[in-house]
């Protein structure tokens, strides 16, 4: 057994809205049932610049190191025959406590005893995190350093994306309508195309949809400062070349923005299924009564439970779903500038950070 302290360093809130401070971080000596794990590398998310800017209080009190898409290798466990001891792990950004009645059946993401590193606990801006063993996921074997880096943004971007297509129960032949296609929602496109649904993609960036072209994302409309009916139009006129029934048309909202959800929800056909991916603090107008006219569902979707993540890393070893080419990998020490860039929309790419 582990009896001793971690003593590393890590990234502090220690005032929403101002940078983040680099210091020294002690870590205590891993229960029976944790693990540490020295961080490789760490994506970087926009629910750390809700923390950070002071949009959204994480659950920890500060100061709080941030951070929750982690791959790294365990270096020490409290339980001395840990089968993780040095693997190479995603850190899921959804840790359930596995023994509720939710995780039971197989909701794991939504258990009420959850944790999230870098929100309920340190998280993997840091050199070293100490998390539960339990729901850590082993990569096996491990690819080569870059590939290896981008599969931190599987613990919440890709494994999100994968969670709704499954909350959907998207089935090949359907018709997935992705709102909002740059970081999950391209990932949402990616995994629907591989499970063998036919894809349409709406953002308003033309350079996002453009990218995911070359993904065999291959309808895709641009919102061009259209309202909802001009792009309900276009996209009704898509969907029925696809020739797929509404109720078989699952639309997924991850776009986060008001206007994005009153497009989704004015989608939503005879029997259609909607996923609410993408999260916004404001409120938005829509007339559920269209559910009951419709007969047409709505979901939540958050995170996605661990035993999902074979699947994802499969979807992923197979070239069905390409990660690596949306990643941009970064030293740690540009993090601050990084949260800038972040705020003022200058990042393309989900960046991966290095301790
Ligand atoms: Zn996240
Ligand atoms: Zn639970």
């Amino acid at each position: 057994m582990t009896t001793t302290t971690t003593t590393t360093f890590g990234w502090f809130l220690e005032t929403p809205g101002a940078p983040l401070v680099q210091r020294e971080l002690v870590l205590p000596a891993p229960s029976p049932t944790e693990v540490v794990v020295r961080v490789r590398g760490c994506g970087l998310c926009h629910t750390d610049l809700g923390f950070a800017s002071g949009e959204t209080p994480p659950r920890h009190a500060l100061p709080l190191v941030l951070g929750h898409e982690i791959v790294g290798d365990v270096v020490a466990a409290g339980d001395p025959a840990s089968p993780l001891l040095r693997r190479t792990v995603i850190v899921p950004a959804v840790l359930p406590c596995g023994a509720c009645e939710l995780c039971a059946r197989g909701r794991g993401n939504a258990c009420t005893r959850q944790t999230m590193p870098g929100n309920d606990a340190h998280g993997g801006f840091a050199g070293h995190v100490l998390v539960a063993a339990a729901p850590l996921v082993a990569i096996d074997p491990p690819p080569e350093e870059k590939d290896l880096l981008s599969l931190a943004v599987v613990a919440d971007a890709v494994s999100t994306a994968y969670q709704a297509t499954r909350r959907a129960e998207l089935l090949a032949g359907d018709v997935a309508i992705v709102v909002g296609a740059g970081g999950v929602g391209g990932y949402v496109a990616q995994i629907a195309r591989a499970l063998g649904a036919s894809v349409v993609a709406v953002d308003v960036s033309r350079q996002r949809l453009d990218k995911l072209a070359g993904f065999g994302v291959d309808r895709r409309v641009a919102v061009d400062g259209r309202g909802v009916k001009e792009l309900r139009k276009e996209i009704g006129g898509i969907v029925k070349d696809a020739s797929a029934p509404s109720h078989r048309h699952k639309i997924f909202e991850c776009s986060g923005t008001p206007q994005g959800q009153q497009l989704a929800f004015a989608l939503l056909g005879r029997a259609s299924t909607l996923v609410q991916v993408g999260y916004t603090p404001q409120a938005v107008e829509l007339r559920l009564s269209n559910l009951m006219a419709h007969d047409a569902t709505v979901h939540g979707s958050w995170g996605c439970p661990p035993e999902a993540y074979a699947a994802v890393l499969g979807l992923i070893a197979k070239g069905e779903v390409a990660v690596a080419p949306f990643v941009e990998v970064a030293p740690m020490s540009r993090l601050n500038e990084l949260l800038d860039d972040m705020a003022h929309h200058r990042l393309e790419q989900r960046m991966v950070l290095t301790p």
